[in-house]
């Protein structure tokens, strides 16, 4: 008895077909060299064209001996198929070789297998008997399998169930548009699986075995992964090239957080984004804790970096399929040179640099900052405008390089002696305007006096000469009342009361 599935007659030319398609898989996996997987897939098709060449000639033999040496070709194709299926599956879903340790031993048992079907002529360890007999005109061939066929067929079978089952898992475990290539990699394996279990659980005589069948479901399967889903040029060329290279780190991860993916760059950034933690999920480590609880599509985060603290920008892109969000994206670069020298910018263009305090502008925008809160919450500011007596005579007695740093100490001096959220700034070139937050009159000139009476009672020790210097001091205090005043008014105030000291006979304070 045969099976009907195929009208008998048909099926040489079926798996010539077959085979065909198979040879022209082989030439394009071998001339579109274009990734990892690339030459064991050719292998693969090669072997399976061998195979089902020589099975459909054995079909059409006409003769016992004919048969007996297409069945011995078949086997350079077919004994390593299931080793080299395998071998594929495992390097498709962990991306690398299976181990020698594995493969090896594997080996053995195909090569043993060539090796008895060639000779079994002497042993008749493969086939126990091999006899040929005419139905219908065909010459159909009966065989009685011998202990290495049911050996290796075991083999084969328990080989193909672990191929099948890494693609399944390759699919369950897919996201995106990985899912659907892997699970029709997966539906490919399984046809191969259910004829040779048929073919293993099945009488033999007569059997026209439904592999090369389900081979031809294989062959149009990898067709429909190979032209629509491109797997073996698009998917692996867009990770390979584009996501390994690129410059800033990347990771995926899946609607429950989970790390699906992550590029070269940022196995580089995060030791965290590693194989083994693919899988789970970002709120397992501290610094994805700190990425998931930052929103919008576009954030800092700082993190600890070997000890150094560290900035990095974050851009985030929702993944969708059909509508419904899937994922994100996490695009992300370190900036922290970048912000280093935008600090430094910032502190250049706001500071005096030989005194290292608020330079004129930036103490001017402080006036500013302070007269519009007391508009609207009320109360009163002062502005002191200090200068050194007699600096001239300084710069002449003891050079202009004793000058700067007696400009730099009395700008030291009076940034010690005020609050927290007082200011004090470079006004010109030893003129200083110190800016005191909710202070009167009364207080203003409390501190005014503070700072005089230390600068005047401590001689600066500077370059071996210690020099005893004075300053003037003018106070202005403007309220919240003084709906008019300006900024500049103020300080002008304040330099008209500095005028006043000075005229007093300096080491004075004065106020309008
Ligand atoms: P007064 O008591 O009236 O203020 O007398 P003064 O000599 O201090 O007069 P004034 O304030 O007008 O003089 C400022 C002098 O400060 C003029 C200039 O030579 C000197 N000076 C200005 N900027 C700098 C600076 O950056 N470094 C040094 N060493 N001297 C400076
Ligand atoms: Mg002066
Ligand atoms: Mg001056």
């Amino acid at each position: 008895m045969y099976y009907a599935i195929i009208p008998y007659v048909i099926i040489p030319y079926v798996m010539f077909g077959t085979g065909t398609i198979f040879t022209c898989l082989f030439l394009y996996a071998l001339f579109k060299q274009r990734n990892r997987l690339a030459s064991l897939f050719s292998l693969i098709c090669l072997s399976m064209a061998i195979y089902i060449f020589a099975y459909a000639m054995e079909l059409l033999s006409a003769d016992l001996a004919q048969i007996k040496y297409y069945m011995t070709l078949q086997y350079y194709g077919f004994s390593f198929l299931p080793l080299l299926w395998l071998v594929f599956a495992y390097k498709f879903y962990f991306k690398k070789e299976l181990s020698l340790r594995v493969g090896l031993p594997l080996a053995i048992i195909p090569f043993l297998t060539m090796f008895f079907v060639s000779t079994n002529d002497y042993h008749s360890l493969y086939y126990k008997s091999i006899s040929a007999m005419t139905v219908d005109g065909i010459v159909l061939v009966t065989v009685s399998k011998g202990i290495w066929h049911m050996l290796f067929s075991i083999y084969s079978y328990l080989l193909m169930l672990a191929g099948s089952y890494i693609f399944f898992v390759a699919w369950k475990g897919a996201k995106f548009q990985f899912k659907t290539q892997n699970f029709w990699m997966f539906l490919g394996s399984v046809f191969p699986l259910i004829a040779s279990a048929l073919y293993l659980f099945m009488s033999s005589s007569s059997v026209i075995d439904l592999i090369p069948v389900s081979f031809l479901l294989l062959a149009l399967t990898y067709f429909v992964v190979l032209f629509k889903y491109d797997f073996l040029e698009l998917k692996e060329i867009v990770r390979g090239y584009a996501f390994g290279q690129i410059n800033e780190g990347i990771f995926f991860i899946d609607e429950q957080s989970r790390v699906i993916d992550f590029n070269h760059a940022g196995e580089l950034t995060f030791d965290w984004l590693r194989a083994d933690n693919i899988g789970k999920s970002l709120s397992a480590f501290e610094d994805g804790r700190k990425i998931l609880n930052s929103t919008g599509s576009f954030f800092e985060v700082e993190i600890e970096k070997n000890g150094e603290l560290k900035s990095y920008e974050f851009r985030v892109t929702m993944l969708r399929e059909r509508g419904a969000v899937v994922g994100k994206i996490f695009l992300f670069q370190d900036i922290t040179e970048q912000k280093l020298a935008i600090e430094r910018l910032n502190y250049i263009a706001t500071h005096d640099m030989l005194s290292d305090i608020y330079n004129r502008a930036r103490v001017m925008e402080e006036v500013e900052a302070l007269m519009s809160a007391i508009r609207r919450s009320g109360g009163k500011i002062s502005v002191l405008m200090l200068d050194i007596d007699h600096f001239k005579n300084i710069n002449d007695r003891y050079g202009h390089m004793v000058g700067d740093l007696v400009i730099k100490n009395v700008a030291q001096q009076c940034k010690s002696l005020i609050r927290k959220g007082d200011s004090v700034g470079r006004y010109g070139g030893e003129e200083f305007i110190v800016v005191l937050y909710d202070t009167d009159k009364k207080n203003a000139i409390k501190i005014a006096e503070k700072i005089r009476k230390h600068i005047a009672a401590l001689p600066l020790e500077l370059e071996g000469h210690s020099i005893s210097i004075t300053v003037s001091i003018g106070v202005a205090t403007v309220s919240a009342r003084d709906r008019s005043i300006s900024a500049q008014d103020i300080v002008n105030n304040a330099d008209m009361a500095l005028y006043i000291a000075k005229n007093s006979g300096r080491n004075a304070v004065k106020s309008l």
